[in-house]
């Protein structure tokens, strides 16, 4: 058996690059990643400004207090201010720029306003209540790298060096097929014998999450011609071609000979749980991932291994999920052979509770949960342990 880590490094290896970028407007670029970085032409922000409604002064001008100022300026945010004449005040609101000569702003709550006057009650340190020009991107920094997933925080540093579009590498193009005989899509009457395809909603709409554009297949009965059929046209346009079912090694499962008569594979046995047969190769040049039908292995090896092999082919530099240690509170017996990835959930306690079963048929189980926890072979847990803990927001979001 593989290991879930060589088998990622094997995939990562052999992830194509898509080539291709788009112009996007940059409220429109949200989920997808920069092509191209994104450079600070001005500096964030332009002028030393007020980080409080008050009085601009000068710290030299107080020597002690109270003390009484006239009042000379007024700047509101937007106004180019005047200079300050020595042994003024300037009244200042929140965003406005620093008159030159101020080097600090009293806090109105530290003034009080009399007439054309302000009597300042508490003695200014220099530099307080000002934030600096350029304190949050300097004018020539990189504000955004090549390869950063842009997420809603990512475009509003764009738009604050005045970016009005990005350049963002094209959307992967995915063919995604679900092969069964025992698959009728919702919709359909209830048959016996039959269960209905959930696996193409999950797997699209993972995909859809990455910002890949996906191209339905549909389901592709069990058999060799079906299989066949389907993989060429899903060749004929795709980056990526990903199914579902048929990879395990009965005689059902179409999937190996298929590939076998028109490309590569390689069908693996990873050593983790759930998950374990995986189909890797290509249809001439495209690459083809083939996942378990068990609707729980097929989530587990989609977030563990494709989406890190989509997020290598879309140049993202963040491929893998961050962990973090958490409290397990339950005991579990050790798996000898295979990494498993637990379905847990994060109480109010802040310690994690597992799904009551981890059968891999159960997709009940994941839609409870909202993590995995990542548990290397041969490890017992007991109550208190800390364990790598990966959030779903990490596995199965924008990326
Ligand atoms: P397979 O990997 O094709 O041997 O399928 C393993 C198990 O997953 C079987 O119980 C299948 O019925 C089930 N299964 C396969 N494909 C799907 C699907 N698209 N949606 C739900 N269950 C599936
Ligand atoms: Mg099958």
């Amino acid at each position: 058996m593989l290991s879930l880590d060589a088998a990622l490094a094997q995939m990562l290896a052999a992830a194509p690059t898509v080539s291709g970028v788009e112009v996007l407007d940059t409220a429109c670029a949200g989920g997808r990643v920069l092509a191209l970085p994104v450079p600070a032409r001005v500096d964030v922000p332009p002028d030393d400004n007020a980080q409080m409604d008050g009085y601009a002064v000068r710290c030299a001008d107080l020597t002690q207090v109270p003390a009484t100022l006239p009042v000379r300026l007024r700047v509101a945010a937007g106004q180019v201010p005047g200079i300050l004449a020595a042994g003024a005040a300037a009244r200042i609101f929140t965003g406005a720029a620093i008159p030159a000569g101020c080097d600090a702003v009293v806090m109105q709550e530290a003034a009080r306003a009399q007439g054309d006057s302000v009597q300042i009650l508490e003695l200014p340190r220099p530099g307080q209540w000002i934030r600096r020009r350029g304190s949050d991107l300097s004018c020539g920094a990189v504000a955004l790298d090549a390869g950063q997933a842009l997420r809603a925080q990512h475009l509003g540093i764009a738009a604050s060096v005045g970016a009005a579009q990005l350049t963002v590498v094209r959307r992967p193009r995915v063919a995604l097929f679900c092969t069964g005989d025992e698959l009728m899509t919702p919709g359909d009457a209830p048959l016996p014998g039959r269960i209905y395809n959930s696996n193409r909603y999950v797997l699209a709409g993972l995909l859809r999450a990455l910002g890949c554009d996906v191209q339905d297949l549909g389901i592709v009965r069990d058999n060799l011609g079906a299989t066949q059929q389907t993989l060429q046209r899903a060749a004929a346009d795709a980056d990526v071609i990903v199914s579902s079912g048929g990879v395990s090694v009965g005689e059902e499962d179409h999937v190996k000979a298929a590939l076998a008569s028109m490309g590569e594979l390689d069908l693996w046995q990873i050593a983790m749980k759930p998950g374990k047969p995986l189909a890797f190769g290509r249809v001439g040049s495209v690459p083809f991932i083939g996942l378990p039908g068990n609707p729980v292995s097929s989530f587990v090896t989609f977030v563990m291994l494709v989406r890190p092999f989509l997020l290598r082919t879309m140049g993202a530099v963040q491929v893998q999920p961050r962990s973090a240690l958490v409290r397990a509170d339950f005991d579990r017996a050790p798996d000898p052979v295979r990494r498993e990835l637990l379905r847990v959930r994060i109480n109010e306690a802040g310690g994690l509770d597992v799904a009551a079963s981890q059968n891999s048929a159960l997709l009940s189980s994941v839609a409870w949960s909202d993590g995995l926890a990542n548990i290397p072979a041969g490890t017992a847990i007991s109550k208190g342990q800390m364990v790598h803990y990966l959030p779903l927001s990490e596995l199965a979001g924008p990326p």
